[in-house]
């Protein structure tokens, strides 16, 4: 078939579906299909690609050059890429065909998509449950059939859990492995870029074309990248396989253990050598995660003001606030006063000076107008962490915390080639069950975040359905040492 065909075939798709679905946020018809028929006009002419005629959705946090880059969030609903990420140009070389952006919790904050500005995503199989987030929307779409493959950032989870939740493959690669050069920043020492799609060698070919220097990151390291496709259909025989005892613990759903342990049996019987290995910090990793990736969110976010990009609250909306704010501040004011409370008086009078400034309206309406709630919490919870007075109680005892978990790993790594745990502790759940206890949201991170703390690459293989709900896909995760994600690439090959 041709490019121009298969094109086609997901548009059709993605008319079907994504009005239930709501997993792309734009889709760029035209773009998608020139390109398709330029590649056939190129293959004609014997100029074959790695990737040809593959058709990609792209996370809408991942820039694509003349495209909206909302992230899912008010603050860019009106904004445009001017330049293309290095991942982008990377596919497009290859041969890769870009359908639309799909959409996502705002800013990749939560584990449900819940939180976009857009609406959530549903889950495929079910209306009334979630895809996982924050690459919901690239989830949904391969899970659904509207794209081939796709696109999706992983900072605490965001590529795996998804991927488990919806049934797909989803790799998060070693920090450094692909270039974030066009990726918003989240977090940035934790945010990765990672291959979603139906099998493991999709996402092998994906890593191909991704892996590799970028100039553009100086984070993104000088390590050879080899053909990952060689490392498929592969035995297992003598593989070192280990289980994280604190991965089996409290917590996880039953039938999840239960389909994991099949999986290690089946391992087993293929030769793999199976040990129980310790990661004694694994209890820490959420508290860790939230203290550190909400101090870089708060950092990151604070360019968002109003003035240079992004929404900016009108000037009747800030005038009303200024003086909402300048009647209530006097009246505090003379309260002040009659008491004699001359610190107060002093305090309120210097708040008055600095309230009536229109710029300082600015930043603080177009933020308020402009992000969501869970956004606003992050900020609120990381500039606590790094505000003077608290910084060595969270931030500074955070990153001591985050390098005794990469040492747990890199201990593990000597001993085992690849970790196997479960993905997520449970299946997808419904929309709306943790929307009210962020801390609950959290915990569904709990298998997913010490990879992202280690800077360790993480692969999500499907390996069935919940026998409670068989509309529920279930995932095994799989981790390994630093750039070895030829390891987990050959393992994840033998469970499926
Ligand atoms: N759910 C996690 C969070 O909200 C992970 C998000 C991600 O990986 N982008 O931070």
């Amino acid at each position: 078939t041709s490019c121009e065909a298969l094109v086609s075939s997901y548009l059709e798709r993605i008319e079907a579906r994504n009005d239930a679905v709501n997993a792309f946020l734009t889709v760029d018809r035209d773009g998608a299909l020139n390109h398709a028929r330029y590649l056939d006009s190129q293959l004609e002419r014997g100029n074959d690609r790695p990737l040809a005629g593959l058709v990609l959705g792209v996370k809408d946090m991942i820039a694509i050059k003349n495209q909206a880059l909302t992230c899912g969030s008010r603050m860019l609903e009106d904004f445009t890429s001017l330049y293309d990420a290095h991942v982008i140009e990377q596919l497009r070389e290859a041969g890769a065909i870009f359908v639309g952006k799909t959409n996502c919790d705002e800013f990749g904050m939560g584990s449900s998509n819940e939180t976009s500005y857009f609406g959530p995503v549903q889950h495929p199989e079910h209306e009334d449950y979630v895809p996982g987030g924050s690459s919901g929307g690239s989830a949904a779409a391969v899970a659904d059939g509207m794209c081939h493959a796709a696109l999706g950032t992983d900072t605490g989870g965001s590529v795996r859990q998804p991927a488990a939740f919806c049934g797909v493959v989803g790799l998060k690669p070693t920090y450094g492995r692909v270039s974030r050069y066009g990726l918003v920043s989240y977090a940035s020492s934790f945010d990765t870029i990672g291959p979603m799609g139906r099998s493991v060698e999709d996402v092998a070919l994906l890593l191909n074309a991704l892996a590799g220097p970028d100039t553009r990151d100086a984070t993104s390291a000088e390590v050879q990248v080899p053909d990952y496709t060689r490392a498929l259909g592969r035995s297992v025989e003598g593989v070192r396989i280990g289980l994280p005892e604190e991965y089996f613990a409290e917590g996880l759903d039953p039938d999840i253990r239960r389909m994991i342990e099949a999986q290690v049996e089946q391992l087993r019987d293929q030769g793999a050598e199976v040990q129980s290995v310790s990661l004694p910090h694994t209890e820490y990793g959420i508290a860790t995660y939230y203290v550190l990736a909400t101090a870089e969110a708060s950092s990151n976010l604070s360019r968002y003001d109003g003035v240079r990009y992004g929404h900016r609250a009108d000037l009747e909306t800030m005038q009303a606030a200024i003086k909402e704010e300048h009647e209530a501040l006097h009246e505090q004011l003379g309260t002040a006063q009659s008491n004699g409370d001359a610190e107060r008086v002093a305090q309120l009078q210097d708040q008055l000076d600095t309230q009536s400034d229109l710029l300082r309206a600015l930043y603080v309406q177009s933020r308020t107008e402009g992000f969501g709630d869970e956004v606003k919490r992050r900020i609120m919870l990381g500039t606590y962490a790094l505000s003077a007075g608290h910084y060595d109680k969270y931030y500074e005892k955070a990153q001591r915390v985050r390098t005794l978990i990469r040492h747990d790993f890199l201990q593990a790594f000597e001993d085992v080639d690849v970790l196997l745990t479960p993905a997520t502790p449970t299946p997808a759940f419904q929309r709306g069950e943790k929307t009210a206890d962020p801390l609950q949201m959290y915990l569904s991170d709990v298998y997913t975040v010490p990879a992202n703390l280690a800077g360790v690459p993480g692969l999500s293989v499907p390996i069935g359905t919940h026998p409670d709900a068989p509309h529920l896909p279930v995932g095994a995760q799989l981790l390994a040492a630093p750039f070895d994600e030829a390891g987990l690439l050959h393992v994840g090959d033998a469970l499926m």
